[in-house]
Parts: structure tokens; sequence; C-alpha cells
């Protein structure tokens, strides 16, 4: 049985005010699935702040494959768990595509997070054009195959898996749930026997209006939610649904 999973990425939003509000709006959050959210790194100790006391897990939305170092800018698995994360995004679309995160680079991520104690949240999803050219499963089952050839299928089954069609990010236009179920089920095949208590998110555009049906389907376990994670009473909403 796998519990239902809702995650909200809040990407390069707000300010100490506003994460004070969302942050306080989640506090009260009554809901059976896991829910973990995604601050801005500067913000996550504020964060952590006001929902220790909660069931709400708190994350990063990026990691350094380092360990230490001189690799300026970046942030180490052990600081993340120093401050008291306990999860990672890895392999975001948007970190793929504006900040050249290969395959393999991802694989060292997940594989660097994992083994310093964060759980991974491995994002795996199709551009426009390659859904147009019926890429869709082949460019899904690379990016697994990537990660799962550098890190082992063991580790990768261990991870929450996010499919997120590059297209459905932040525009407003979801996939239907029979085409994320569709991807959905060929990840769990893909995975086999141990990616049966695998947890598959489904992410792109979703809000309250869209969500129910989504997580209706028998291999989609939960969210992993952008914009509609900015507004508690929304994301609340999602998270109740799942
Ligand atoms: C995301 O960034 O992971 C995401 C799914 O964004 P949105 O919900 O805004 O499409």
């Amino acid at each position: 049985m796998r519990r239902p999973l809702v995650a909200g990425n809040w990407k390069m939003h707000g300010s100490r005010e506003s994460v004070a509000a969302l942050a306080s709006g989640l506090s009260a959050l009554d809901c059976s699935a896991e829910v973990v959210v995604f601050p801005p790194y500067v913000y996550i100790p504020q964060v952590l702040a006001t929902l220790n006391e909660t069931p709400v897990g708190v994350g990063a939305q990026n990691v350094s494959e380092q360990s230490q170092g001189a690799f300026t800018g970046e942030i180490s698995v052990d600081m993340l768990r120093d401050i008291g994360c306990g999860h990672v995004i890895v392999g975001h679309s948007e970190r793929r595509a504006l900040y050249g995160e290969s395959d393999q680079r991802v694989a060292e991520k997940l594989i660097a997070a994992q083994s310093g104690g964060l759980t991974p949240f491995l994002c795996v999803g199709e551009t426009l054009e390659q859904r147009e050219r019926n890429e869709t499963l082949a460019v899904i089952a690379r990016q697994l195959d990537a990660v799962v050839d550098a890190a082992g299928l063991e580790a990768v089954c261990r991870a929450v898996i996010a499919y997120e069609p590059v297209w459905a990010i932040g525009t407003g236009r979801t996939a239907s749930a029979e085409q994320a179920q569709e991807v959905h089920r060929a990840i769990r095949e893909q995975l086999g026997a141990a990616g049966q208590s695998t947890r598959l998110l489904y992410g792109g555009s979703v809000k309250a209006a869209n969500a129910a049906e989504l997580f209706a389907q028998p291999d989609i376990d939960g969210a992993l939610v952008g914009g509609a994670s900015l507004d508690s009473a929304e994301f609340s909403e999602i998270c109740q649904l799942a």
C-alpha cells in the first residue's frame, strides 16, 4: 500500500513575510497524505521553525553532488541534513534545461542525497516536441535508465519519482489523467517488482480543480505542485484530495 504524497515546489518565490504566511497556513493542515514543501534555500530554517511540530516535511529544491569544498554557491547534502531537511528535488526540468544538468549529474545528486540520508524526488519528463514526435515513453525510459545504471534499481525504487511533462509545467496545461496514467504505468513496469511500492507523483499545473481525477488513476500516488503550492488554501485542498 503506497501512502499518497503531495509536495509543493515553491521555486524562487517569496519573501520572509509571504513565506511566514504560507508556512503558517499549512501548520494546521490535517490530511492522510504525506506532505512535503520545498522552499527556496534561504527560507528553509524559517519554514522548519514554523512546521517542526507538524507532520509537514521540508526539503530543498536542489543539492550539490559534491560533499564539500571549493564549489562556490553550492549546498551539500550534509548541510541540508544539518539544518533539518529530509528531502531534495533532483532533476527538475528547469535545472536540466536552464542549468545544463545532465542525466549523469542528476544520478550523482540522487546517489549523494540517498547516501547522506535525504529522500530524493527524481523528476523526469518530456518536452512538447518529444511528445509530438511520439517519443514520450522512450524519453522517460532513457532518463530513468540513466539513473538506474548509475545508482542501481533498488536506489531508484527507494526514491520518489515525479513525472512532470515539461509542456505542462507552469503553463496551465495539464496532462489528461489518461496521458499521465499511461506514463506512470510505463514507469512502474520499467521498475518491475521492486517498483510496486515506489511512489510516483504527477507534476504539471496541478490545481484543486484537476487533482481528484489525477489521483484516481491507479499508478498516480500524488502530486508535485508548483504554482498552486504558493496558496496555502489551494495547496491544502489538493493535499486533502490525495
Ligand atoms: C513544478 O515546478 O514542479 C510544477 C509542477 O509546477 P506547476 O505546478 O506550476 O506546473
